[in-house]
């Protein structure tokens, strides 16, 4: 259950980074939204660890402490964020599977169904000034750069870092999804709060996963 460990760390480094970025993501949220970003992702990350641990604890494999992750977070987080992060979790665990170490094909693969359940979920498609803006490139990026042979450790992190750019670009969008659209206009020039964290995230986690 090595990979299963890895898993748990990923889930408790994200805790701890949210926790730290607590503040400034609720203040991005307040500009145009309600301001709660960084409390409910404090609130699902905390709350996806420990359901992890407890689940690591009685003996599960990688992706059942990632199902049991996402099912803590969309239960516990509240808001449109949590909600999304918790079924994209789930999806990215049920991909993962408890069988052993992924290959760099099936991590681009989990990645890809992360964002493709939050797409059919949320229904926003790039440009809307979403979470999706910094992933939907994390997950194009790492596909193409494991296609191409880069090895799996250097290609999530660049693909980390183009999504980092992607979310700093949501600044010069006005949101067409979520709490912030009557707002729009205020948004401008500030960064989706959703974008940035999980470019965040995406780039903290590398290590563990990869
Ligand atoms: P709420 O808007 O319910 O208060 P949060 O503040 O936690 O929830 O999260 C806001 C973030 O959720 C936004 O910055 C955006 O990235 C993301 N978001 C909102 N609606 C959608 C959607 N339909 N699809 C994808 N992401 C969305
Ligand atoms: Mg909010
Ligand atoms: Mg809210």
């Amino acid at each position: 259950r090595e990979y299963a460990a890895k898993c748990l760390s990923a889930l408790d480094t994200t805790a701890t980074l949210l926790r730290s970025a607590e503040s400034m993501l609720g203040d991005l949220d307040a500009i145009a939204g309600d301001g709660d970003h960084g409390r409910g992702m404090v609130r699902g990350s905390a709350a996806s660890f420990e359901a992890a641990n407890l689940a690591y604890s009685s003996g599960a494999g990688a992706g059942s402490v990632l199902i049991a992750a996402g099912d803590a977070w969309a239960d516990k987080a509240g808001g449109t964020s949590g909600v999304l992060w918790g079924a994209g979790l789930r999806a990215f665990g049920e991909r993962i599977g408890d069988a052993e170490i992924p290959t760099p094909e099936v991590l681009a693969q989990s990645v890809r169904a992360f964002a493709d359940r939050i797409a059919s979920l949320g229904k926003a498609e790039i440009g809307d000034k979403t979470m999706m803006d910094s992933l939907l490139p994390f997950a194009s990026s790492l596909e193409e750069r494991v296609a191409g042979g880069t090895p799996v450790e250097q290609a999530w992190e660049a693909a980390a870092d183009d999504a980092r750019e992607a979310a700093a670009a949501t600044a010069d969008l006005r949101p067409l999804k979520g709490r912030a659209r009557p707002l729009a206009e205020k948004s401008l020039g500030t960064p989706d709060p959703g974008a940035t964290s999980l470019a965040m995230v995406f780039a903290a986690v590398g290590p563990h996963f990869t």
